[in-house]
């Protein structure tokens, strides 16, 4: 598109494009990914994405400070040098002017904000800063609002990003320094990245803000294993309290150093996921996931369900008997069913499958090849069902 005078900040949110598609801006990434397409439909701002944040769906103007960047990260569109990016920079009031009329005509209801780097980490952040500043003062915006920590903020504006966010992401990119090293030369694991992690869990506990912290890796551009992608999302749930891990299959972009290597499977991605939700919401340890001795999972198979196979199948859990967390273990049974056994025990014995499906077990067939209903195997039950 060709403006004969400066662009508005209206007509640059145009040629952002779908410049953040690549990041998920809420807490179901899957479902952000698979409705992207239907998303980008004609005459809907490319820029507009649909998140769940903690109000619900809602649609997320997903936007970039600019699109300029001085560093090199090898994976990158918006690498320093990309002559095929178009670079496209907003003032903090303009990126907020422009927020809030997309939100009084109820186009969105919610901001993911990032940014590539330019005159260095502080000088971007301060941007950000002062965009999300302006919403929250000037216009009084109350709704969600995402924000990015630059590798190498520091710590008074970590502090300020966490109080103006709803949710601040810091973006590790590689499970390990040797991993991030390969993927983005200039950035320091430690020094530039966990430390903003750090900070920004103490701050959330020192100050009692309610924001949420949540980091992205890319998977399999630089031979990462499953295994430390893993290890590292269990210890920042662990020790620094991060509400998700995003996990990024790798997409080769041309004119960038990567631009040669193959794709990260679409399941790859997606057995990370599932493996992540059993370390954060299923209670499980890092040792007792299912990986093949190259220290990835299965690409066949989901994580829990290559375990149950393992370890259920000939063993089988009796419901009647079986704790939350053994009841946890059992493909087809989330944290909500086990409330709901543990709670219908109460009452009486559960001696078929179809009670299971009375307590909000969903698929009955997933469930049954691993437990045993008051001493009979339920497997046996399915033909009658
Ligand atoms: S710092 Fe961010 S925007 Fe810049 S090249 Fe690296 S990943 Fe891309």
């Amino acid at each position: 598109m060709n403006f004969k005078v400066a662009p508005d900040a209206m007509q640059k949110l145009t040629l952002l494009d779908g410049a953040t598609r690549h990041e998920p801006a809420g807490s179901d990434p899957l479902s952000e990914k698979a409705n992207a397409a239907t998303l980008r439909a004609p005459k809907r701002l490319p820029c507009i994405g649909e998140a769940a944040t903690p109000a619900g769906k809602k649609p997320i103007l997903m936007a970039m400070m600019t699109t300029a960047c001085e560093r090199n990260c090898h994976y990158c569109v918006f690498r320093a040098g990309r002559s095929k990016t178009e670079r496209v920079s907003f003032t903090p009031d303009e990126m907020a002017g422009a927020f809030m009329k997309l939100h009084r005509a109820g186009l969105v209801d919610g901001l993911f904000l990032s940014s590539g780097i330019i005159k260095g980490s502080v000088t971007t952040q301060d941007k950000l800063i002062a965009a999300a500043e302006i919403l929250r003062k000037k216009h009084q915006y109350r709704g969600y609002v995402h924000l990015k920590v630059m590798p190498g903020a520091d710590y008074e504006q970590v502090r300020q990003t966490v109080r103006l966010a709803s949710r601040v992401s810091i973006n590790l990119e590689g499970a390990t320094p040797q991993r991030l090293a390969a993927l983005a030369p200039k950035k320091d694991f430690w020094g530039e990245l966990v430390q903003r992690i750090r900070w920004a869990s103490q701050i959330k506990g020192q100050e009692g803000w309610n924001t949420s912290l949540v980091t992205q890796f890319v998977v399999g551009a630089v031979g990462d294993t499953d295994l430390e992608l893993l290890q590292m999302s269990e210890t920042l749930y662990r020790q620094l309290g991060l509400r998700r891990a995003y996990y990024s299959a790798f997409s080769p972009v041309s004119q960038t150093p990567f631009e040669g290597l193959s794709p990260t499977s679409p399941e790859r991605e997606f057995r990370l996921y599932q493996a992540g939700f059993l370390l954060r919401d299923y209670g499980w340890n890092l040792e007792e996931l299912p990986f093949n001795p190259n220290a990835n999972l299965r690409l066949d198979m989901d994580p829990k369900r290559a375990w149950a196979e393992e370890h259920l199948h000939h063993a089988p859990v009796e419901i009647n008997r079986a704790d939350r967390a053994e009841l946890l273990r059992i493909p087809g049974i989330g944290p909500r069913a086990a409330d709901a056994i543990l709670a219908a025990r109460r009452q009486g014995a559960l001696t078929e499958l179809a009670h299971l499906r009375a307590l909000g077990v969903r698929n009955v067939s997933q469930v049954s090849p691993y437990v045993v209903l008051n001493g009979r195997r339920a497997a046996q039950q399915l033909a009658l069902l």
